[in-house]
């Protein structure tokens, strides 16, 4: 979120953070209240039921058999049935409206929450990727979500229905007997304490459950990203193993859970059961002594029956609440997590030039190792700056730290002489484009994977810079042309391929500056060639900072920078690295490709 709306949803927040996630319903309010008054009126004309009942098994019950008018009788029976029949209809059609209501404000609602979820999570600084597992993070939200989703559809409707039956039932029966009433009020505290001692024991062990099962996604999610490894590696046994074990952890903690709920449920039971025998038999012995119509005892025993039966499925409603409780917290952590400002400065900036001033940086997932120690280095607009060194110096760190990914330790990242915060996160990464060593296409055509560089370019435009970028002729040659699909489900493309495309992205970004990580693996020399055309025609004009890996490459640049041990070695260009005859020397005779 940027700045701006921190300020602006400052007001707006505090109810929403008091009301938790069920703040997300007020947009629906004028579906989510007229709903709920729809549950409250269904509920309570649910208490007709009994009431009629009582009255059809009273009357007749409650009559002088000596001399009972049978035809008065069954009139009035006929009557109380037809009216209760018009009472159900109402409730049924009322119901239909209800139901749908519900659904809509508790969709729509979770809509939003998933929309607002995904929104912060694209947006949140990479040191939080780091910290978590993505598999974790993806299966957590889906399974905190679908919780979520079944409390709000189910739960909510039927925790509100039980207590306006509670309610309402108790009127009735303190009508029939305060006496039985006062009685059957005493199970209550019983209830109460139940609830304190097994509530908070579910909703730890239900956390640690989805924690558990979100564990398990990882597994499952990790397996099928890299099935080719564990295919290659024989590693079946070993994958279905670490499934399995963590299945086991989930289901030890399920089945802890499951005693305390057990217990909860069947103590429960009991106390609603016993208590309501217990009321039975004091009413029998009031019914004995006359203290109490057969009428109102009819009306009390259908009452308790019809008021115990929603409190029968009490302990379900409170464990998933509690549940949800656990879910809803994790959702909210996760929408409250600080975002990264992303937001452009109303002046866009054009940035031609870099440079790191004595930058020292540790991963914050790695506390141990210094990974850049005084780093200095400036690119001026237009040049061409080539990065060497072994593998594990800080190379790619160094790229990181341009695009913001992570905050310097120490110095500062400067764009023609102007920090981060002068320039905006935003206008920085859109100054650069990045051209990666492994290109990972996503699902989708050969046109929207060119077009991810600027979302909106028109498919001429695409076309074009795929031109640049020697892609056109192969994307040509498919059926489909630039419709055929890539990625996880389309048509594989060869490495040299993915890097054109990649190239025609960036060109079609049409950055200030480039940042290439060039491919370490020998494409054959007809891509090779392909690719250092495409390579050559995106560097035109442009800031260019390469992690070179081929001596043609850095024999171009204008300058080479040797980066060993987190700092800079040796800078020159390569004639002169040449004639020192150090670590560059060395590095073009071992490790160059051609
Ligand atoms: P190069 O690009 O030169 O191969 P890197 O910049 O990738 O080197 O890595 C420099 C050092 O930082 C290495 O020791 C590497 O293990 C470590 N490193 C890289 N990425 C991370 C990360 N996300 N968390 C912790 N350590 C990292």
């Amino acid at each position: 979120m940027s700045k701006v709306d921190k300020k602006r949803g400052k007001a707006g927040a505090s109810l929403k953070d008091a009301m938790g996630l069920y703040g997300y319903m007020g947009k629906y309010k004028m579906i989510f209240i007229p709903s709920l008054a729809a549950l409250f009126f269904t509920a309570a004309l649910s208490l007709a039921f009994p009431y009629f009942l009582a009255d059809l098994i009273g009357g007749p019950l409650g009559a002088d058999h000596s001399d009972i008018d049978t035809t008065a009788l069954a009139a009035k029976v006929n009557r109380v049935v037809l009216t209760l029949i018009a009472v159900l209809l109402v409730q049924a059609i009322i119901s239909y409206f209800r139901v749908r209501g519900f659904i809509k404000a508790g969709e729509s609602a979770l809509t939003d929450i998933r929309k607002r979820v995904f929104a912060n999570m694209v947006r949140l600084p990479m040191s939080y990727y780091m910290e978590s597992r993505s598999g974790e993070l993806s299966g957590r939200v889906a399974n905190d979500l679908g919780v979520l989703r079944e409390t709000l559809l189910t739960t909510v409707p039927q925790f509100a229905r039980m207590i306006v039956t509670l309610l309402g039932g108790l009127v009735f029966i303190f009508i029939a007997s305060p006496k039985l009433s006062l009685i059957m009020l005493c199970s209550i505290p019983l209830v109460i304490l139940a609830i304190a001692i097994f509530g908070r024991k579910i909703k730890g062990f239900s956390k640690q459950a989805q924690d558990a099962l979100a564990d398990s996604n990882v597994v499952i999610e990790e397996s099928v990203q890299s099935i080719a490894d564990v295919k290659s590696f024989g590693n079946e046994d070993f994958e279905q193993n670490r499934y399995e074990e963590s299945l086991s952890r989930f289901m030890g903690v399920t089945l802890q859970g499951a005693k305390a709920r057990a217990a909860f449920t069947s103590f429960i039971i009991f106390t609603l059961l016993g208590t309501i025998a217990t009321v039975v038999w004091f009413g029998a012995q009031m019914l004995i002594d006359g203290d109490i119509s057969e009428g109102n005892f009819v009306l009390f025993v259908l009452f308790s029956i019809f008021v115990a039966a929603p409190l029968g499925s009490f302990p379900e409603v409170m464990s998933q609440l509690q549940k949800t409780a656990g879910a809803t917290e994790r959702i909210r952590e996760l929408m409250d997590e600080p975002t990264e400002d992303l937001d452009r400065l109303a002046a866009t900036i054009e940035i031609g030039g870099l440079e790191l001033k004595d930058v020292e940086f540790t991963y914050p997932s790695r506390p141990d190792k210094k990974v850049l120690d005084g780093v200095n280095l400036t690119v001026e607009p237009g040049q061409r700056l080539a990065l060497v060194g072994p593998s594990g110096s800080g190379k790619s760190t160094i790229f990181s730290l341009l695009l913001g990914f992570y905050n310097v330790d120490k110095g500062s990242v400067m764009f023609d002489g102007k920090s981060f915060d002068e320039v905006g996160l935003g206008n920085a990464r859109a100054a650069m484009a990045v051209v990666p060593q492994e290109v990972l296409l996503f699902g989708g055509s050969i046109l929207e994977n060119i077009a991810y560089g600027r979302p909106g370019a028109t498919a001429d435009e695409v076309k074009e810079a795929a031109k640049k970028a020697n892609a056109h002729d192969f994307i040509d040659e498919f059926t489909e042309g630039y419709e055929t699909l890539v990625g996880p489900r389309g048509v594989k493309l060869s490495g040299g391929q993915r890097q054109r495309v990649a190239i025609a992205r960036a060109i079609l970004a049409d950055p200030k500056i480039l940042l290439l990580d060039e491919a370490t693996s020998a494409l054959d020399s007809a891509s090779e060639l392909l690719v250092q055309e495409a390579l050559a025609e995106l560097m035109k004009n442009r800031t260019s900072l390469i992690i070179a890996h081929r001596l043609s490459t850095v024999k171009d640049a204008d300058k080479i920078l040797v980066v060993q041990g987190g700092a800079i070695a040796e800078q020159g260009t390569h004639d002169e690295l040449m004639a020192k005859g150090g670590t560059y020397k060395l590095l073009a005779e071992t490790q160059f490709n051609s």
